[in-house]
């Protein structure tokens, strides 16, 4: 007998499973549109020269590797919560915000689950868009909290149910807690535009709901950090106390550092602490502290002027080659004879591209042309380069015909 004997085999990562399958496949111009990491446009994976700079910065000063606090290094939060608020925001001014650093977006994530599981005695309930990032249901789920969805993406425009979203939203219980993708809405991406974001904002305040922001693509769908916060700052202005929070993985392309924010915005200073001393204890016997250096790495661009500068030129030109991706892929769809409308390649935002492809579509294309993604259609446009994007077309052009 073994302890393990009960241990049932489980499912592969459904995103992970692509990758491993275009490993395997031999055809020289196979191409991996699964997995959510910019590529430069000759497909290789992009360390920005701000980091490398930070780097050298860092590694001059010889710093010592003693624990950082339990809520993570100091200067990187302050900076943190100021990029995602902007640094006039009177939320920080007042002291009204808490901001710990964490294990990147899916950390912080968790420690927001957990929060809320401990303290927020509304209500289990948290609303996702249908459909999400996959990884929000488990994560809300192992801490405890009960999954339920509002409309979001209207499969027959390819773009945002607007009027389906505030429909489910109007009804959502008081008190329960809805998730918002700050920009960049993974995996449509379709955003709400300003003026359907003020709606949403209103329904939202009417019905009492707990607001979550998840921004893991500040910079990344309109290159452009401030526009992209500006839901985030709406909100905030409107009166809600939001959780935010935020990775540092794609938008400087940190990913395996591992370094994000999680903030409670809070009624006013005194609440702050209490929250502050609690978020402490939650994460304290979970991993004790965080990871130093890729929040040195990320305050070093932020705080040094030179290098923040850099930093902006660099996010704005990933977004731009990914903007100029889905232009010359629906340009490349009509040449290769397409009468499709594919309007939605370039109206959607930020990494991925729902396109709106259907399951045997999607298998026709990954057996016939060795082009890999997840079976609902989405396709990662920084994984398209102008030496394959005219191979991409000429293959969803076959299997749509
Ligand atoms: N939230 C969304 C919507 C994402 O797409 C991702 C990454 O794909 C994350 C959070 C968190 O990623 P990470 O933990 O790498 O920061």
């Amino acid at each position: 007998s073994s302890w393990w004997g009960g241990v049932q085999m489980g499912p592969p990562d459904p995103i992970l499973g692509v990758t491993e399958a275009f490993k395997r496949d031999t055809n020289p111009k196979k191409m991996n549109l699964g997995v959510g990491a910019y590529r430069d446009d000759k497909g290789k994976p992009f360390v920005l020269s701000c980091v490398r700079k930070a780097e050298a910065l860092i590694a001059a000063k010889q710093l010592d590797k003693e624990y950082l606090p339990i809520g993570g290094l100091g200067d990187f939060t302050k900076a943190c919560a100021q990029l995602a608020l902007g640094a006039n925001n009177e939320v920080l001014s007042s002291g009204r915000n808490i901001t710990v650093q964490t294990i990147s977006g899916t950390g912080s994530l968790r420690i927001g689950a957990n929060f809320l599981s401990r303290f927020h005695g509304g209500s289990r309930d948290v609303y996702l868009p249908k459909p999400s990032w996959g990884n929000h249901t488990p994560i809300f789920r192992d801490a405890g909290m009960q999954l339920k969805a509002y409309r979001y993406y209207d499969p027959s425009t390819c773009g945002f149910d607007f009027r389906g979203a505030l429909e489910d939203i109007s009804k959502i219980p008081e008190q329960s807690v809805i998730l918002l993708h700050a920009c960049a809405h993974n995996p449509t991406g379709v955003d709400p535009k300003q003026e359907q974001w003020k709606e949403i904002s209103d329904i939202v305040k009417k019905r009492n709901l707990l607001v979550f922001f998840d921004m893991a693509y500040q910079g990344f769908a309109s290159g452009d950090i401030d526009r992209d916060a500006w839901a985030v700052r709406y909100f905030i202005e409107q009166g809600h106390n939001i959780l935010l929070s935020q990775s540092f993985a794609k938008n400087m392309g940190l990913y395996g550092e591992r370094v994000g924010g999680f903030t409670v915005v809070c009624k006013d200073i005194e609440e702050s602490k209490r929250v502050e001393s609690q978020l402490k204890i939650l994460i304290r016997p979970i991993y004790s502290n965080p990871p130093m250096n890729g929040a040195r790495i990320a305050t070093t661009i932020l705080n040094t002027p030179e290098l923040r500068l850099l930093w902006l030129e660099e996010v704005h030109g990933m977004a731009n080659r990914i903007i100029k991706m889905r232009e010359q892929l629906v340009a490349g769809l009509k040449k290769s004879g397409s009468s499709h409308n594919w309007q939605h390649v370039i109206d959607q935002i930020g990494m991925f591209c729902f396109t709106g492809l259907k399951p045997e579509q999607v298998e026709r294309l990954t057996k016939e042309f060795s082009v890999y993604m997840t079976k609902d259609g989405r396709i990662s446009m920084a994984g398209i380069s102008s030496g394959n994007v005219g191979y991409l077309a000429e293959g969803i052009h076959a299997v749509t015909k």
